[in-house]
């Protein structure tokens, strides 16, 4: 593979070297630490690939480029922006910041389900997207597989802050709709609507915790290799007898955990009061898991 590379003029970068860099136009990530290879670069062409996350419900071009912030330095993201309202705006802050070229989707085979780690599932979507705006791409994504674009959080104040109108998105091609694609199950997007400091001003902690889907390595599974442990921003996770266990006070449902263990030893579970409001939808729009329409 790397003799192919090398042949036809490609190189993979391993340099993973970041920089600091000030961002003062964001939303909420001033300062940015960015891997040096993207920052010196002439042009950025971010090619995502289509799934749903358990998180923020999809990840496309917007999501696509956290991968630019190196390695273990996502968790300190994580603990910083420790909701997921906050967490989407640092999302679109390093968005703004990098404005690729070109965005290319590869929806060839997607991830549907409970992505984007191994509890999703692959599917063959059979399709390949491009634009040089990577948020109409990821509003033409999701209307592809039938999520709606306003229960995606980085779209949804994308479009409230005016960087995108879902209605203004002109499709090219093939305009044929993917039905049956499997949103994530759980109950996590409370996490953005409760945790917000306004509710938790007056309600209590214990209340917040149950609304929000919490990881529960599953015993079985689990090889205590370590793995969720070096991921979790809050150190709220150790491992006890071979075991993961977690500490639910201390832990902010980035659900990094149950996306990195690489043997799906993390489950998500919801409480019945979690699960009674994902049904009736009083928890907002972005609070139920479904198969798309
Ligand atoms: S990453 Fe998975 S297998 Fe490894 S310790 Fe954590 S839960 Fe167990
Ligand atoms: S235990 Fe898992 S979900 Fe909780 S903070 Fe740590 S990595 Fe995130």
């Amino acid at each position: 593979m790397e003799d192919v590379a090398e042949r036809r003029g490609a190189r993979l970068n391993f340099d993973t070297s970041v920089s600091e860099v000030p961002y003062p136009e964001a939303s909420v990530a001033k300062r940015l630490e960015i891997i040096r290879p993207a920052l010196e670069a002439d042009l950025v062409i971010n090619v995502p690939k289509l799934k749903t996350h358990v998180y923020t419900t999809f990840s496309g071009a917007v999501k696509n480029l956290f991968g630019l912030v190196p390695g273990y330095t996502k968790a300190g993201y994580h603990a910083k922006f420790n909701n997921l309202i906050y967490f989407s705006k640092m999302l679109l802050d390093i968005f703004n910041f990098v404005r690729p070229a070109l965005n290319v989707m590869d929806g060839v085979v997607a991830l549907e389900g409970d992505g984007p780690g191994w509890h999703g599932h692959p599917r063959k979507v059979g399709v390949v997207m491009a634009s040089l705006d990577g948020l109409a791409l990821d509003v033409a994504a999701c209307r592809l597989v039938g999520i709606h674009p306003e229960r995606v959080p980085t779209l949804e104040i994308a479009r409230e802050q005016g960087l995108v109108d879902f209605e203004g998105i002109e499709i090219k091609g093939c305009q044929e709709k993917f039905v049956g694609f499997k949103m994530p199950s759980v109950c996590r997007d409370p996490a953005g609507y409760v945790q917000s400091g306004f509710f938790r001003s007056f309600v209590h902690p214990v209340l917040i915790s149950m609304l929000t889907a919490r990881p529960v390595p599953i015993e079985d599974r689990c090889s205590g290799c370590g793995t969720c442990l070096s991921a979790c921003p809050r150190g709220a996770i150790e491992v006890r007898g071979g075991v993961a266990v977690v500490d639910h006070d201390l832990c902010i449902r980035c659900y990094c955990c149950h996306e990195l263990c690489p043997y799906a030893a993390i489950d998500l579970r919801t409480s019945w009061l979690g699960r009674l409001l994902r049904r009736t939808g009083v928890m907002g729009r972005w609070s139920r898991g479904e198969i798309s329409q």
